[in-house]
């Protein structure tokens, strides 16, 4: 294949997307659960000889589409969306042409730039306060995995990064049980250890107890560790809860631990007004990580990361080799030196097509209507008999439950997947099997949402 055919196959490729798109009401939204049967379809052997792209092209079609789970599906009600605007997918496809590695400022100035302004822009979109600067990831799990060995090192003066942390005290990082496994993760591959992830209890609206918060430090403190940050949960993944950010970061401040707040479903709320006192407050963090990639329709992957003071991050991720040195262009950003890989993919771009494409303004509204016909739909829940919306909804997303017990939902949630007008996922709640829906897919309409309730009697027990 050359680029003679890359035009033309790209040609095709639009018309299958577009078809494809228009095609995907009538497709059951979750992938039919039959493991291992596209791999038993693909040859054991790579070929040895070149194929022709019409075989290839074919195989696709034939292998692919069917045994995939419909992410852009208008009625995908699961996890959290991960939207991709068709602006967005656009500005994939030309950052995709040009396939540069924005490592460096000079191996991509307008990658670089382009980023520095975006994160400008969706500072203010989201009414951060001016001054805080950050960059893009790929996922909010290595934006919080930064952030995580920020507070380590900070905590030990950046004496971990040469010493490493075998004589190392034990660093403390709090968090409420309400936070994403990604925490876990983080202070797992930090080195800090799973032990060393303190939970903190929640009070009933399932927020971070702040009182609870600053016992535990000087417990901690008093009894030889050495607390060194705070992970802040601004709409959790299982039931989308809310710490008091205000509150806990001034607990944190005072015993000069660094907090890092993870927004990643709900930051993009954020562009509306109305819902930022859910996490008033936030200015006063040190890092905020969002994912445009999922509510607000940036293709994946793209997480943003938001630093009061980036100086820390450097500090801990930053090198700078004699190789990797811009000569003669002044003091540039090398975002590599704020991430973990080296390499980085010019994600900038599809913030800037999508951002212009739909204005502030449209994808406010896009939000607005998620939140609202999210509250018609669990409403209309709560009324029917025998059925019980269990938490929410918070913005968007709520949870719901047979009040016959978990052995009637579990039966329920999976006729309502195998029958695959829409795709919901599951979480435990209190102890509870509770079924989660959100409403949240970029095209979705207010007939798509309500088509939850066709679904419900045609397969909730009389
Ligand atoms: C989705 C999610 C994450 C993980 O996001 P990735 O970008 O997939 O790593 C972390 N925290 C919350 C609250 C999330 O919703």
């Amino acid at each position: 294949m050359n680029h003679d055919d890359l035009r033309d196959w790209s040609k095709k490729a639009a018309d299958w997307t577009h078809a494809y798109h228009a095609g995907l009401r009538d497709r059951p939204v979750r992938a039919p659960l039959n493991h291992g049967a596209t791999a038993a379809r693909l040859p054991d052997t790579p070929p040895e000889a070149a194929e022709p792209m019409e075989a290839i092209f074919a195989d696709f079609e034939r292998l692919v589409p069917d045994a995939m789970t419909h992410w852009q599906h208008p009625r995908f009600f699961a996890y959290f969306p991960a939207n991709a605007a068709p602006a967005s997918m656009l500005a994939e496809q030309l950052a995709n042409s040009m396939a540069a590695q924005a490592m460096l400022w000079q191996t991509s100035p307008a990658a670089t730039e382009m980023e520095e302004v975006m994160v400008r822009w969706l500072a203010r979109a989201l009414g951060l306060p001016e001054g805080f600067r950050g960059t893009i990831h790929d996922t909010a799990t290595t934006a919080t995995l930064a952030a995580t060995l920020t507070m380590r090192e900070r905590a030990l003066d950046w004496a971990g990064l040469t010493r490493g942390l075998s004589a190392a005290p034990r660093l403390r990082i709090y968090a409420s049980a309400e936070t994403h496994s990604s925490i876990d993760k983080a202070v797992r591959v930090a080195g800090i250890g799973q032990e060393n992830l303190v939970k903190v209890p929640t009070d009933a609206a399932h927020a971070m107890d702040p009182a609870a918060l600053a016992a535990l430090i000087r417990a901690d403190r008093a009894a030889g560790y050495l607390p060194a940050g705070v992970v802040i949960c601004c709409g959790g993944t299982s039931i989308g809860a809310f710490d008091r950010v205000a509150e806990t970061i001034a607990v944190a401040r005072a015993e000069d631990l660094y907090t890092h707040v993870d927004a990643a479903w709900a930051g993009s709320a954020m562009i509306c007004p109305e819902f930022r006192p859910l996490w008033a407050g936030v200015e006063g963090a040190d890092s905020v990580v969002f994912n445009p990639h999922k509510w607000l329709g940036a293709q994946f992957d793209c997480s943003v990361q938001f630093l009061a003071d980036p100086v820390p991050q450097i500090r801990t991720l930053g090198l700078r080799p004699s190789f990797l040195e811009t000569l003669g262009a002044g003091e540039v950003t090398n975002f590599n030196e704020w991430t973990l890989p080296l390499g980085r993919r010019f994600r900038a771009l599809k913030l800037w097509f999508l951002i212009r494409a739909y204005g502030l303004d449209g994808l406010r509204q896009r939000i607005r209507n998620h939140v609202a016909w999210s509250e018609e739909l669990a409403r209309a829940i709560a009324a029917r008999p025998g059925f019980e919306v269990t938490t929410g909804p918070a913005l968007s997303l709520f949870t719901f439950a047979l009040s016959a017990g978990d052995a009637a939902t579990e039966a329920l949630f999976t006729r309502i997947n195998d029958d695959g007008r829409i795709y919901l996922t599951q979480t435990r709640h209190e102890g509870r099997f509770v079924i989660r829906l959100q409403v949240g897919s970029f095209d979705c309409t207010r007939e798509d949402v309500m088509t939850t309730l066709d679904v419900l009697d045609d397969l909730a027990p009389a």
